[in-house]
């Protein structure tokens, strides 16, 4: 291809989703998926998004609908995200929330807002395969951030600057993780303020799945934590992503960031550089649901998927044999299973597609340092219990084997 030597050195770091290149492989009839980390579609509000479709294409309101509109996002959702934010925690005004198309934009606008090429990003071992691709494109170096675990902030500082850099931000998933399900409890998100002060940099808080607890009792999020500390939003780092991918429905592409007016105003320069606005017609029906269902609908998805989650931890704990360890998850949609050392979780996924038609996602591709080979991520979202049971009967079987 003559362009290919055209492409900017960020093209080089840009990489086929190995996750979306594995589902392409399962549409396949037979086969028992805990591949894919994405909602049950039986359980989309679909008849409450046909009627606030038909409402916002009514004659009232087609004209705004079908309009372009302003880059900071619809009025009456950012006043329900300001209300919804209240009610766990974080304090803010509309001016501190910014809409966009799905959480997964707003990681693309906080990679070009804080990297570099060269500054270093501190993310977890493993951590979300979107949230490295979105930061990929802007080169930076990546440092393994360890909670709780006593290194000091000057280490982190020395070998940001040994690479031509500075430490940025701290990227994590507070509540049931992808791919790991597991949550960093208050002691852990108030070390990580303390860290972030420390090196002088942003806590990029992605809750995508903070709405889907199980049970456990809720832990504020890292941006609720800083606020009480602070006093103001205004005087905090952390900026939180939010989304209705996993509550509502993912196809609408509609999430929020909420941060200090100065990061959602310079996010909003991004965002009309990007693609002007999300969808305004999607933003109109999404608050019709949210205002309308959310309360209601939100429980029903818990009950689901808390027995999708029981079911799955159940059948581990009979079928797996003895060395293979997993995760116990309050929420989400992921158990992250520990296989023996020196098994590939790879070739498992080989051997289980040909001989037992389970599938599951290897974990290497987490991890930003190519380690990891031994574990895989198991998702409960989309089948039912029988299936659960028999598909993780299947696997225990093909580990057992080797
Ligand atoms: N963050 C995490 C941890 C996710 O798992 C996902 C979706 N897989 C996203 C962000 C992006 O979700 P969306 O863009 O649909 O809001």
């Amino acid at each position: 291809m003559p362009l290919d030597r055209k492409f900017a050195t960020r093209a080089s770091r840009m990489k086929a989703s190995e996750i979306r290149e594995l589902l392409k492989l399962l549409d396949q009839p037979g086969i028992i998926s805990f591949a894919g980390g994405i909602p049950d579609p039986a359980l989309f509000p679909a008849e409450a998004f046909a009627e606030a479709f038909a409402n916002v294409l009514d004659p009232a309101h087609q004209a705004q609908a079908l309009q372009y509109s302003v880059s900071e996002g619809y009025h009456p959702l950012r006043r329900w995200i300001v209300a919804e934010m209240a009610r766990i925690g974080v304090d803010c005004d509309i001016d501190n929330v910014l809409i966009t198309s799905g959480s997964q934009q707003a990681l693309d606008y906080l990679g070009k807002l804080f990297l570099s090429p060269g500054d270093t990003a501190l993310i977890g071992w493993p951590t979300y395969l979107g949230a490295l691709a979105a930061f990929n494109a802007y080169e930076p170096r990546y440092d393994q951030l360890s909670i709780n675990a006593n290194r000091p902030a000057s280490d982190y500082q020395a070998a940001a600057q040994q690479a031509g850099g500075q430490v940025k931000f701290a990227y994590l998933s507070a509540d049931f993780a992808n791919p790991t399900g597991e949550t960093v409890d208050r002691r852990g998100r108030e070390a990580l303020i303390d860290l972030a002060d420390e090196l002088d940099c942003a806590v990029i808080e992605d809750a995508a799945y903070q709405s889907l607890r199980y049970d456990g009792e809720a832990v504020p999020p890292i941006l609720a934590l800083e606020i009480a500390r602070k006093g103001s939003i205004e005087e905090c780092r952390t900026v939180y992503c939010g989304s209705f991918s996993k509550t509502l429905a993912p196809g609408l592409r509609v999430g929020w960031a909420v941060a200090a007016k100065p990061v959602i105003a310079q996010m909003v320069l991004l965002k009309q550089a990007a693609d002007l606005h999300s969808s305004t017609i999607n933003q109109m029906a999404i608050t019709r649901v949210a205002e309308e269902h959310f309360d209601t609908h939100i429980p029903k998805l818990r009950a689901v998927y808390q027995r999708r989650r029981d079911a799955m931890l159940d059948a581990l704990s009979r079928h797996m044999p003895n060395g293979v360890q997993w995760t116990k998850p309050e929420g989400g949609m992921f158990i992250w299973v520990t296989l023996p050392a020196g098994m590939d979780g790879a070739a498992l996924l080989a051997r289980s597609l040909d001989t037992e038609k389970v599938a599951f996602v290897p974990g290497q591709a987490f991890f930003a340092d190519g380690s990891g080979a031994n574990t895989i991520r198991l998702s409960f979202s989309c089948s039912d219990e029988p299936t659960i049971n028999e598909g993780i009967r299947r696997l225990g079987e093909i580990v057992r084997t080797g």
